[in-house]
């Protein structure tokens, strides 16, 4: 509490602009103000939406920015209005916020919230409010987060508080990744019992759908990446078969068709490619066939043929798993530790803030699952 109510300088990786190197400096971070608590981040996860940004994305407007959005801490500060939350309370920063009175926090089809960065600045992936400066400059929140730091600062309506006993640096998981991958496939696909489900893109994201898949009871779940050394660890959340695209001269498609008889029930798209998309909708059988968007990308339109959808096939999209932030983080870190999920078999490497580019570097040429930073003690 020493520091409640006065700035804080702390370091933390700025992204001065796209495609270069994070740069550690030192920051200076405001105190909370109405309806805002000042976090200290104790782990955050890597993920490939701070690679979107940084090297696919490069919208001119989401720079200077800290990156980072899959953060665990515990609570410095707290602003006036703030009754949720105390100093020591431990939390998962959202980048999916859930105020709870706007009409889509009312409804229950939906995660989005009114209140989220993403309704106003939703092309620069940033909050339109900072509360970082470095060198003079205001530095933006990239998804409203930035949990590359050792202290950011959030509204209450866009951080869940969990368990006491939750080990951070395994729950900051929770922050994206692995409720994408698996809500995606609990929430949006709605995968049944006894379905044939396929997976493009074993990241943590799509390793997420596997294990949402297998917890839905699925029969078969045919796990798809270019990259081979993703097969392994895809067994270990529940994939029963693994196909390699560029291993075959047909379209994907065509083998998932051969492989299942006429196509998968599920199809999850967990890489951020447009042709893939279309894949993973062709993949699916006619009639039924489910297939859902939960790769990331905005820079170019996707296409397919109408008959895809005409022949009785539906096509979905899933932010953050469909769930519904604040209640269902909570839910997830218990679900992790009773054993219903796993989160420790996602993390192939702890770093420290320092290594934040070897972090990325590991993750842009697949060298990784998760790398978790560690970014400050309990
Ligand atoms: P990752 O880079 O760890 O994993 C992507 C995987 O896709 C890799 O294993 C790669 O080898 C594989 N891949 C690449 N091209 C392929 C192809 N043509 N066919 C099959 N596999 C291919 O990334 P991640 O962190 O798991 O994230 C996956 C995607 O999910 C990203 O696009 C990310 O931005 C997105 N994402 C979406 C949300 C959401 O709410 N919808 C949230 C988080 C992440
Ligand atoms: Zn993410």
């Amino acid at each position: 509490m020493a520091m409640a109510g006065k700035v804080i300088k702390c370091h933390a990786a700025v992204a001065w602009k796209p495609n270069a190197p994070l740069v550690i400096e030192e920051i200076e971070v405001t105190p909370p103000q109405k309806n805002e608590l000042r976090i200290k981040v104790i782990a955050t996860g890597v993920c490939h939406t701070d690679l979107y940004h940084l090297f696919e994305g490069k919208h001119k407007d989401g720079f200077p920015a800290v990156l980072g959005h899959e953060g665990a801490g515990i609570v410095e500060s707290v602003g006036p209005g703030v009754t949720e939350f105390k100093p020591g309370d431990k939390v998962v920063p959202l980048f999916i916020s859930q105020c709870g009175e706007c009409r889509f926090c009312r409804c229950p089809k939906t995660n989005l919230c009114e209140r989220s960065w993403s309704s106003e600045r939703y092309a620069s992936m940033s909050d339109a409010e900072s509360h970082f400066t470095c060198r003079g400059q205001a530095i933006l929140q990239f998804m409203g987060t930035s949990t590359f730091s050792e202290y950011t600062v959030m509204n209450q309506v866009a951080v869940a508080k969990i368990h006491e006993d939750a080990r951070l640096d395994r729950v900051c998981l929770l922050g994206c990744g692995i409720p994408t991958g698996y809500g995606a496939a609990i929430n949006t696909a709605q995968v049944t019992p006894g379905s044939v489900c396929a997976v493009f893109g074993l990241g943590a994201v799509g390793l997420a759908a596997v294990m949402g898949c297998k917890n839905a009871g699925a029969s078969r779940i045919i796990a798809v990446d270019i990259n081979e050394k993703k097969f392994e660890k895809a067994k270990v959340f529940g994939a029963t078969e693994f196909v390699n695209p560029s291993a075959h001269s047909k379209p994907i498609s065509q083998v998932l068709h051969e492989l299942t008889n006429g196509g998968v029930d599920f199809s999850l798209e967990c890489v951020g490619n447009v042709a893939v998309m279309r894949s993973a909708l062709e993949s699916c059988v006619k009639g039924w066939g489910v297939s859902v968007l939960v790769g990331w990308t905005d820079m170019e339109d996707f296409s397919a043929r109408p008959i895809q959808l005409i022949s009785g096939k539906t096509w979905k999209g899933s932010l953050f798993g469909g769930y519904k932030s604040k209640d269902f983080v909570p839910v997830l870190v218990h679900d992790y530790m009773s054993g219903k999920i796993k989160l420790d078999e996602f993390v192939t490497h702890s770093m420290t803030l320092e290594q934040v580019n070897d972090a990325i570097e590991l993750m842009k040429t697949g060298g990784c699952i998760r790398t978790v930073l560690n970014i400050s003690t309990e």
